[in-house]
């Protein structure tokens, strides 16, 4: 398992008061180093390339983005920092450091603590505090090598930009599982399924506000396990978002931390079972520090201890 991020993450201000903030990396960081040691966190100094940008995005939204020098609203809460271009460069070119080792076999799991978060980007435009979108450059990496690979994101905001960039295809299955009309509004219905060569290959599971994490794993074992056997990804990748945890300043479902954790091990299981162990996930959302730190900790403490499952094999 190897744990991919970089210091100057923490470095990204967005204006006073932004729940999308610093702290989101460095108080997280600090916990895993306290908890794991301080050889948790591995520094990936890669910046993702402007063709690397384009294999997702329009090319002219990315040369919009590198135009930018100072500050500037995306949209109405969606800041381009300063030294923005540098950022958002830097959290994908940390998804694919991590997609590469994964490929290769460097590390059989791992999770890219990124920031800004990336799952509401879509093809040409930035939204909800997402600017490229770094799980599905990942993915896009990785359809050059496997012919399958599934996202579950199971973040409490719908995923409607990977959700957008995958819809017509039949490599990706993307599952999302989130906070029904939290944001965007009017947004991954259960009726959404992919469209033309993608049709059936997205499944979205909205659930009610002050959900549990006994509604998650069900959902999981009941829709999401049958749908992935079937499909037979050959790499899991999970957009993973902590603000489904209760306390979140913007989600409002009831998980624990601990539910964290035993969703990673129906990934790692799953993932042994379709995939020959092989397991990517990256942060999304997650507003409340201290809950953040604890129910990513948890993920982390299950992808980290999965090996002993793997040698007792
Ligand atoms: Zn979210």
């Amino acid at each position: 398992m190897i744990c991919v991020s970089n210091p100057l993450l923490a470095e990204y201000r967005p204006p006073p008061g932004h729940p999308e903030h610093p702290h989101r990396i460095s108080y997280v960081r600090e916990f895993l180093e306290e908890r794991f040691g301080k050889e948790i966190v591995s520094v990936s100094r890669r910046m993702a390339t402007p063709e690397e940008l384009c294999s997702v995005h329009a090319r002219e939204y990315i040369e919009y983005l590198f135009s930018l020098n100072a500050e500037t609203y995306l949209d109405y809460e969606t800041v381009f920092s300063e030294r923005g271009l540098e950022e958002i460069r830097c959290a994908a070119g940390i998804c694919l450091d991590l997609m590469e080792y994964i490929l290769s076999g460097t590390a059989r799991k791992g999770f890219a603590l990124i920031r800004p978060p990336g799952h509401h980007a879509g093809y040409n435009r930035a939204m909800g505090y997402c600017i490229v979108n770094n799980i599905a450059l990942a993915v896009q990496k990785g359809l050059q090598k496997l012919q399958r690979i599934a996202v579950i994101d199971w973040d409490a905001h719908h995923g409607n930009g990977t959700q957008e960039l995958f819809e017509e295809t039949d490599r990706v299955f993307f599952v999302d599982i989130h906070q029904d009309n939290l944001f965007p509004i009017q947004s991954g219905a259960a009726d959404e399924t992919g469209k033309n060569k993608g049709k059936g290959f997205t499944l979205n599971i909205p659930l009610p506000a002050g959900s549990t994490g006994v509604q998650y794993l069900d959902s999981m074992d009941a829709k999401i396990y049958p749908l992935l056997k079937a499909y037979k990804p050959e790499l899991l990748c999970v957009s993973a978002g902590f603000d489904a945890v209760a306390g979140d300043l913007e989600g409002g479902m009831t998980l624990t931390p601990q539910d964290f954790g035993a969703m990673t091990e129906r990934i790692c299981t799953w993932a042994d079972e379709f995939c020959g162990g092989s397991v990517f996930m990256t942060l999304e959302g997650g507003y409340r520090i201290e809950s953040l730190s604890a129910a990513l900790s948890e993920c982390i403490g299950v992808l980290q201890n999965w090996r002993r499952h793997e040698l007792g094999r």
